[in-house]
């Protein structure tokens, strides 16, 4: 088995003008295509050949001597993800059942805008924000580099990649417009609703 770079959910240039088709055009043709790449060279002929991407990200996490499977596994997944925490015509308020956690969990939506913010602003170097389901709470969670709710048995509900070629291309350094513009234009909480089943 191996593994295959899944299309876009809309067309490259749908989350126009607060994400590039250019950046996308990289992001998913180069960067998600890479991971997906390495990762079926990596895995070829090993015990891992068979797994889930899923498996493969558990069974490599903390251990060092697998570390190049395990951010290519986690990097495919990751992107993955990412796709479907955004929409053309997203952003905006939440509706349904994450609207009502939102406002439980962490007081109100500017409250949770802000704090989520915050996190991708200190998140030192590449990483993800996620926003996650943890003991029946929504929290907000920074990882590292490939690092993933998956590995330590979280479960995501929303990402926000802050690696540099998420957003480079269209703001520069400036991460935090590129957050205000994910959840002004872009957050599919349609998405997050689904995954709270
Ligand atoms: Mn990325």
């Amino acid at each position: 088995m191996s593994f295959i770079l899944p299309r876009l959910p809309y067309s490259k240039d749908a989350l126009e003008p607060h994400i590039s088709a250019k950046t996308l055009d990289f992001h998913h043709g180069k960067h998600h295509s890479a991971y997906v790449r390495s990762l079926n060279e990596l895995i070829e002929g090993t015990a891992f050949a068979n797994d889930e991407l899923e498996t493969i990200i558990k069974k490599t996490a903390n251990n060092t001597a697998q570390s190049r499977i395990f951010n290519n596994a986690a990097q495919v997944w990751n992107h993955n993800f990412y796709w479907k925490s955004m929409k053309p015509n997203g952003g905006g308020k939440p509706t349904g059942c994450i609207e009502q956690m939102i406002n439980t969990d962490f007081a109100d939506y500017m409250t949770f805008i802000a704090n989520f913010k915050n996190a991708g602003l200190t998140q030192f170097g590449s990483g993800w924000i996620w926003l996650v389901l943890k003991n029946n709470k929504l929290e907000i969670m920074k990882t590292s580099n490939a690092d993933t709710p998956i590995a330590h048995n979280i479960k995501p509900l929303l990402t926000v990649d802050i690696w540099e070629h998420a957003y480079y291309l269209d703001y520069q350094n400036r991460r935090g417009d590129y957050l205000d513009a994910f959840f002004k234009y872009l957050v599919n909480w349609d998405n997050a609703n689904s995954l709270l089943g």
